[in-house]
């Protein structure tokens, strides 16, 4: 670890990167009330160092492990974006009147959703809340990504996925995404290929939820570009929970990684965390 010079010290509990598109995009590190541009400060040492504190994202009280990224244990069991349905969209249980918060439901589920193609490393399916792109993209470290259709609501977007995966990954791998070794694709291409092979299965869902229910969208394909100087040949990750203290020269951020010269750390798996951050 070189020397840090005219340090910056910030301290507070990790929030999710900000980011934003641009060529390359653009990363501020938050922890707490503080922000850092990383921009500047690639090619530049960084410290990062857990302090042994969680608090939890969502009502401040400490806990002594993170559950759901960010949550003590009541808040997981308690809040409605904690539970299953929200990772399986298919697995609604509003209309069964046991919503954890149906209000907050009602907010964020019964929202326009996108379906999209994206390629982070090779095609995957994914499923948004319409107003969460592009971010969403940038936070999977996606080089490319098409809204290829429209629904009106998270659990008709959990089934599109359902119907999807028969056909494509939903996942991303992530040390492939951090090689950065990613080949282009042609996603309108993959777009008209999956829709005419799944239009059995689209019809099916349509005759369930009306007609209008699951539109095509006929978009241009975004790409994204990461401020990255050299991708790591071999991905090390780090985890401040087997050791606190996280540094090295930042040689790049993407999707919600710092890649440093030591080895790679996601920083939203440690939302939560009060860090120190020495740049
Ligand atoms: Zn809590």
């Amino acid at each position: 670890m070189p020397a840090v010079t005219d340090a910056v010290v910030l301290r507070g509990c990790l929030a999710k990167m900000a980011v934003e598109p641009g060529s390359p995009a653009r990363y501020a590190l938050r922890a707490g009330e503080a922000r850092l541009d990383l921009d500047a400060r690639l090619g530049r040492p960084l410290r990062l160092t857990w302090t042994g504190a969680i608090a939890c994202t969502h009502c401040g009280r400490a806990t002594r492990k993170s559950f759901g990224q960010g949550h003590c244990y009541p808040c997981f069991k308690k809040l409605a974006r904690c539970d299953t349905c929200i990772m399986k969209p298919e697995l609604c249980h509003f209309f069964e009147g046991t919503c954890r918060e149906p209000e907050w439901g009602e907010r964020h589920c019964f929202q326009p959703h996108l379906i999209y193609l994206a390629n982070a490393s090779g095609l995957k399916v994914g499923i948004t809340r319409a107003t969460q792109v592009p971010t969403r993209w940038l936070d999977q470290g996606a080089v490319q990504a098409l809204p290829i259709l429209a629904v009106d609501t998270r659990q008709q977007s959990g089934f599109v996925e359902v119907l999807f995966k028969e056909e494509v990954s939903d996942r991303t791998n992530w040390r492939a995404m951090l090689k950065g070794e990613t080949p282009e694709l042609d996603l309108v291409a993959e777009r008209d290929r999956l829709l005419e092979r799944l239009a059995g299965g689209l019809a099916n869902l349509r005759e369930r939820f009306g007609g209008d229910a699951i539109r095509p969208l006929d978009e241009a394909p975004r790409t994204f570009d990461y401020p990255v100087l050299e991708y790591p040949r071999k991905v090390v990750s780090h985890n401040f929970d087997k050791a606190p203290e996280v540094a090295g020269t930042l040689m790049g951020i993407k999707g919600q990684y710092l890649i440093l010269d030591s080895g790679v750390i996601n920083l939203r798996k440690f939302t939560g965390y009060e860090v120190t951050v020495e740049a």
